[in-house]
């Protein structure tokens, strides 16, 4: 879609720091990130939010979801479970949709945020 930023860093006119790419989704940096892993998971296509998703859609928005736990696991921030059987590590992920979801771009995204708190503005 014209003048959309993320179509723009999928169709690699601006560039982004990608670290994961197939046919239907990339993944890459966030600009501005919020945690010390901060990462964006976007379909290729143009889909403003998540709302305007379908049943057709369904298997991208798995997609995208199932992408998080490999994410951590090669940015260092999967959930680890310790001697005594608790869970640590661990990351947020997040779709903000429309106005009062907090969404700024209008290209659907999946944030994903990791590694030690504080993260700046985060539950
Ligand atoms: P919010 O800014 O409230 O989190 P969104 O959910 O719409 O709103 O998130 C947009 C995200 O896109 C922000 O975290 C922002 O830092 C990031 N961003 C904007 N432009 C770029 C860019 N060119 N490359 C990487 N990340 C970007």
């Amino acid at each position: 879609m014209d003048n959309c930023i993320f179509c723009k860093i999928a169709a690699k006119q601006i560039p982004a720091q990608v670290v994961f790419e197939d046919e239907d989704v990339l993944a890459f940096k966030d600009i501005n990130p919020a945690a010390p892993v901060h990462l964006l998971v976007i379909p290729k296509q143009h889909i403003d939010t998540l709302s305007d998703t379908t049943d057709e859609h369904t298997a991208l928005l798995g997609k995208m979801l199932a992408l998080a736990p490999k994410l951590a696991r090669e940015h260092g921030v999967a959930v680890t479970k310790g001697a005594d059987g608790k869970p640590g590590g661990g990351y947020k992920t997040l779709i903000n949709s429309g106005p009062n979801g907090g969404q700024e771009v209008y290209h659907l995204h999946l944030h994903m945020y990791g590694g030690p708190r504080p993260w700046r503005g985060l539950g």
